[in-house]
């Protein structure tokens, strides 16, 4: 048995990928890590030439054991095919002295997708003849979507996505409310997104319903804590530093840095892991907005939630628990679980926790951590746009700032900035940087926006305003748990 995954707070547990990614995370709350990374390095030479498929062929071989060749391929196959509108899946474009990897040219146009297009496919090959699986997801406005085009269509999966009613933007809202698909459910509710995400966590630890919807047919969720999520993510830190060697940019086993504008600290540990599998990195610089909890930690070793949340500019990025940089203190303190385990009860019980300088000091070693205000991402989107003719989205801006503080120490090592979503998702705040005047509603905005620019909208955000509208409930939040129980009859045994 590839029983190759522990959990960060009891290494006694040992757990294939196949079951890591069915059950989201350890009994004890922990989350699923592969132990030994070192021993997956990848020799870059072999890379040479490959295309991103290829790639993540390699890749995710080494990192899901016991998924079989064939399970893998076709996974890949639908996961990254004619969805994504760049045949590079995430393309590298050089912008004045510094490359961008857009991450943003799967169906929905955030960089979400590269993860949710891939963990469907996966949980097909997890799942018995038997099993049927409903995912429950909360969005704030990117994840619903980004789940909602990967799990469309599976058979014995269905999805239902809640979502703040008047709490995500106009393109988010019809980007949910026209999705098409016999198995996917969206609904508003009359709360916000804390609501949404407490009453999911209660739906999906609640033992009664689980009774009731009998053994065959179990509730889980699409959420970036799941290995499903992380490990398809690691393949672009690959593609990008072999972009740079194809296009004859660098030299084989020369270090680059990587920006990531970061909220969960999901993209940017799937970087460190690239790192352990022989990756030659330098810095990864994180990037925050103005809820800059990870930052206050990179000075003081104390990480604390306990400050006010702040709605910015980069929305995807306002969170005040980084979920998966537990997965962090697990690698720096040298796999010390029973530690990892003391600081998570800490945060849950006091809101705060303080490591150890040791471990802070190799933390430091692998990151720089800075934040970027909401003035300076609309400052930084003007300078990049009028100096080098490339539009940014709010969080790629956010790490833009970053990078540019953190290259004032002297550090020539060649950068790449990871770019989370297209400009057109975000259309509000672009266009408010760079045109003079900006039209009220967000679709004449985005079409001044292009015409202005002449950077051309995707497709799927163009077309958005026209497809019909097949989603409008609107439930109270203590009526979730009975919508649960509608769809899950409604998608799985078609009595509507
Ligand atoms: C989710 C998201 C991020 C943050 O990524 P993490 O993996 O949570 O750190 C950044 N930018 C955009 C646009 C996102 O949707």
């Amino acid at each position: 048995m590839n029983t190759n995954y522990t959990s960060t707070r009891n290494k006694q547990i040992q757990i294939t990928a196949k079951d890591a990614i069915k059950k989201g995370f350890a009994d004890d709350g922990g989350l699923f890590v592969y132990p030994e990374l070192s021993e997956l390095k990848i020799d870059l030479k072999s890379l040479r030439n490959l295309n991103y498929q290829q790639l993540a062929q390699i890749i995710l071989t080494k990192l899901l054991p016991d998924f079989s060749e064939a399970e893998i391929a076709e996974s890949i196959n639908h996961a990254y095919d004619n969805s994504f509108d760049s045949s590079k899946i995430t393309p590298l474009i050089s912008v004045n002295n510094f490359h961008v990897l857009e991450l943003f040219h799967g169906p929905t146009s955030a960089f979400k997708d590269v993860g949710l297009q891939m963990l469907p496919q996966l949980m097909k090959h997890v799942l018995t003849p038997e099993d049927k699986v409903m995912i429950l997801t909360a969005t704030s406005g990117d994840t619903g979507k980004a789940a909602l085009e990967g799990f469309k269509n599976l058979k014995k999966m269905g999805i239902t996505v809640f979502y703040p009613h008047n709490g995500v933007s106009k393109v988010q809202q019809l980007q949910m409310q026209t999705t098409t698909g016999h198995n996917t459910e969206i609904t508003a509710i009359k709360g916000n997104f804390d609501d949404a995400q407490t009453n999911v966590k209660k739906i999906l630890n609640d033992k009664h319903l689980q009774q009731e919807l009998g053994s065959h047919i179990s509730l889980s969720s699409a959420n970036s804590i799941n290995i499903g999520r992380l490990i398809p993510q690691v393949v672009y830190y690959f593609s990008a530093y072999m972009q740079l060697i194809d296009q004859n940019k660098l030299q084989l086993g020369e270090k680059v840095n990587f920006t990531v504008p970061t909220g969960n600290f999901g993209d940017v540990l799937a970087g460190y892991y690239a790192k352990q599998m022989g990756l030659p990195v330098n810095k990864f610089i994180v990037a925050s907005n103005e809820n800059n909890v990870l930052t206050n930690f990179f000075n003081s070793g104390i990480y604390n939630r306990n400050i006010p949340f702040l709605q910015t500019f980069a929305p995807s990025m306002d969170i005040q628990i980084s979920s998966n940089f537990e997965r962090l203190l697990y690698y720096k303190s040298n796999k010390d679980t029973a530690y990892v385990k003391k600081l998570m009860v800490d945060l849950e019980k006091n809101g705060h926790y303080k490591v150890s300088p040791d471990v802070l000091s190799r933390i430091h070693n692998d990151f720089y951590c800075g934040y970027c205000t909401n003035q300076q991402i609309a400052d930084s989107i003007a300078t990049v746009y009028q100096k080098d003719h490339y539009l940014m989205d709010p969080h790629t801006a956010v790490g833009y700032k970053v990078m540019r503080d953190y290259q004032k120490s002297g550090d020539k090592t060649p950068m790449i900035l990871l770019s989370t979503a297209s400009p057109y998702k975000f259309v509000r705040v672009v266009a408010d940087s760079i045109l003079p005047v900006v039209p009220d509603d967000d679709f004449s905005a985005m079409q001044k926006l292009a015409a202005f620019t002449k950077i051309p909208i995707p497709t799927n955000l163009a077309k958005v305003w026209e497809l019909p509208i097949l989603h409008t409930d609107v439930i109270a939040k203590d009526q979730m748990e009975n919508y649960v129980k509608t769809k899950v009859e409604d998608v799985f045994y078609d009595r509507n």
